[in-house]
């Protein structure tokens, strides 16, 4: 079972002028918590992010690493891990399949972990994470922190349903523990 997470706006508090600094990613109260519970129930957990900001040429790969490197240490305290982190540089007048609403990066995650899409969920705060989820066949959640209540308030396409709808990464991963017990 594999658990595919967004980061800004699940993991992490969202910023409308992007996280471009270790500093300016400041954790969601319990979220590092969650997948560490993930991690001791034996899923995995990937990151699969949107990062235009590289494509926008606002930070580069090594400042993104340096994040990163928050973020790996922050879950580690807790006792938790991510497996891996998927990165859509792309600006959006320039994007890829990769980049969500594009599926390439949930794809590319259940290539690399062998998993079938009916075996994944993906947890995220906005339309296009739903739609990636959508289109590579994964089930859905959306969490309400980030911009996942306005996303809700939006009211989501049909064809994206359903999904599931969680007040944030501990709820979610509440659900997702309830359906294996
Ligand atoms: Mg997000």
């Amino acid at each position: 079972m594999l658990v595919l997470v967004d980061r800004d706006g699940v993991l992490n508090e969202d910023r409308p002028d992007f996280v471009k600094t270790p500093e300016e990613l400041v954790f969601i109260p319990g979220s590092l918590e969650a997948v560490a519970r993930l991690n001791s129930h034996g899923y995995k957990v990937v990151i699969v992010t949107n990062q235009s900001c590289i494509g926008r040429g606002l930070i580069n790969e090594e400042r993104l690493a340096e994040i990163h490197g928050k973020l790996h240490a922050g879950l580690s305290a807790v006792g938790g891990h991510v497996d891996y982190i998927f990165v859509a540089p792309d600006a959006p007048w320039a994007a890829t399949e990769m980049r969500k609403p594009g599926a390439g990066m949930v794809r590319a995650a259940l290539e690399k972990f062998r998993v079938r899409a009916n075996d994944a969920v993906l947890i995220g705060d906005t339309a296009g994470d739903m739609k990636a989820a959508k289109t590579a066949g994964c089930r859905r959640i959306l969490v309400r922190t980030g911009k996942g209540a306005a996303t809700q308030a939006a009211g989501l396409d049909r064809d994206l349903l359903p999904v599931r709808v969680a007040a944030n990464l501990s709820e979610a991963v509440r659900f997702i523990l309830d359906e294996k017990a």
